[in-house]
């Protein structure tokens, strides 16, 4: 394993409360941070370490995703055929379906290392991801895996079931799932598994208590709920319920399941996410994107949800994603009181790193501290003002770009250092992804 002292550097801890240590350094081995003071001190007890220069960078934990698809990424400059879609199930008719339908195996491969390769330009070293191609089931999660490892960052993988492609399709995503759920839990490494559903609109009640019944113990799912109004209108014509009330029912919610989006959830929805203590994860880029409104994440937060921040398949440079829901809920609610920076770190670092850590229980994630992992980013930022343990939100949300990160590591290990990859070769997987994207942009229109 990796041992190193990174010196010099101004730490960020995010403990609560914040701490931000100029002149620190990280004792690194194991994979994990073994100690944390200031950088003489180290640079003493370890004489003999090999010693990183931070050059007085800021070092913080990795930034974390909570929800994405990698398999989205051929998507980039991909034309809709005919009119543009109307409304949010036009866009996963006229999109996402028939884009996810059109992946090889070879493509998975290659979406999912086009994501990396950016997640680690942005210092984002744990993605939760949830996959679709039906044309490539089993086997698909092992593809990503590979993918993840190659690359060297953290993940969470899961495969969304649905009955959109039929039963035989539903039951070989079930498979898939629990198939990688008992192939991690036995060689825990940096890549977890949870259990994948697409919606509550794609699924029902038969399939739900099927997926139900096969989830392995402990395992959480991972599902959309109530992104467009359109989930819950086919909840109530199919179930004669809400969402999250038919969810459940049917045993799905918990404390180790995310429920992405729940932008048209109602307040008694709200109080059964809280109770059952169900991690929500917030994606606003993608609900402008597609329209579907603005979920009432403060009004989550205030209930005690555990509110997270992912990025729905937007790019991994998740400030953009903080910097996205501190202006919308502004605008929204014509009131520049709403979302502040804390509460934007209480989803982006905080319940991401809560959410992280349930899968990875020895060591903790997106922390600075003795024992836990050592995920990193090095940032190349000046404070034109003071910047403060306490108001360091408002230094990212207004100073901070994601082209300042200049080092990114995981579980102990550089994937870039000065700018540089060094696990992946973004422009030989940026060659190879585009030709491979051209292919699946035929395969894709001759569907229509
Ligand atoms: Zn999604």
């Amino acid at each position: 394993m990796f041992e190193m002292l990174i010196k010099n550097a101004t730490l960020v801890t995010w403990e609560k409360p914040n701490r931000i240590l100029p002149g620190h350094a990280l004792w690194i081995e194991g994979g994990q941070i073994s100690e944390l003071g200031p950088s003489a001190d180290l640079e003493r007890g370890h004489p003999s370490a090999e010693m990183i220069d931070a050059h007085g960078q800021l070092v913080l934990p990795g930034n974390i995703c909570a929800h994405t698809h990698f398999y989205g990424a051929f998507a980039r400059g991909m034309e809709i055929p005919g009119d543009a879609p109307s409304d949010f199930p036009q866009i996963l008719q006229k999109l996402w379906w028939p884009l996810d339908r059109s992946l090889t195996a070879e493509d998975v491969q290659f979406s999912a290392l086009l994501c990396l390769v950016d997640a680690i330009h942005y210092g984002t070293t744990t993605l939760l991801d949830h996959h679709s191609s039906p044309n490539v089931v089993d086997g698909s999660l092992d593809i990503i895996e590979r993918a993840v490892n190659e690359a060297g960052v953290r993940a969470v993988l899961c495969y969304e079931v649905s009955d959109r492609d039929g039963p035989a399709k539903m039951r070989e995503g079930i498979d898939e799932n629990v198939r990688f759920f008992e192939k991690t839990s036995t060689a825990p490494g940096m890549v977890g598994a949870m259990f994948g559903l697409h919606a509550s609109l794609t699924l029902s009640d038969a399939s739900l208590d099927f997926c139900r019944e096969s989830a392995p113990e402990g395992s959480g799912f991972h599902i959309h709920v109530a992104e467009s109004e359109a989930d819950e209108r086919d909840s109530l014509e199919k179930a004669g319920s809400r969402v999250v009330e038919r969810l459940q029912r049917r045993g799905i919610l918990g404390p180790r399941t995310i429920a992405a989006h729940c932008v048209h959830v109602d307040d008694h929805e709200i109080e059964l996410l809280a109770e059952t203590k169900t991690w929500v994860s917030h994606q606003p880029r993608s609900n402008m994107n597609n329209g579907v409104g603005v979920a009432r994440v403060e009004k989550m937060l205030g209930a005690g949800i555990s509110v997270c921040l992912g990025n729905d398949g937007f790019s991994n440079a998740m400030w953009e994603e903080w910097k996205t829901a501190y202006l919308l809920h502004k605008v929204h609610h014509l009131d520049p009181r709403r979302m502040s920076g804390t509460a934007v770190v209480a989803m982006a670092v905080h319940n991401n790193a809560a959410l992280v850590s349930s899968f990875f229980p020895q060591t903790p994630v997106g922390v600075l501290q003795p024992g836990a992992a050592a995920d990193l980013m090095f940032v190349d930022y000046h404070a034109p003002t003071p910047l403060t343990d306490t108001n360091l939100p408002w230094h990212i949300l207004f100073g901070f770009r994601d082209s300042m990160v200049t080092a990114t590591m995981a579980g102990g290990r550089f994937l870039m250092r000065d700018r540089q990859l060094l696990t992946l070769d973004e422009a030989e997987i940026a060659a190879k992804a585009s030709e491979l994207a051209a292919k699946a942009w035929r395969r894709y229109e001759s569907s229509f």
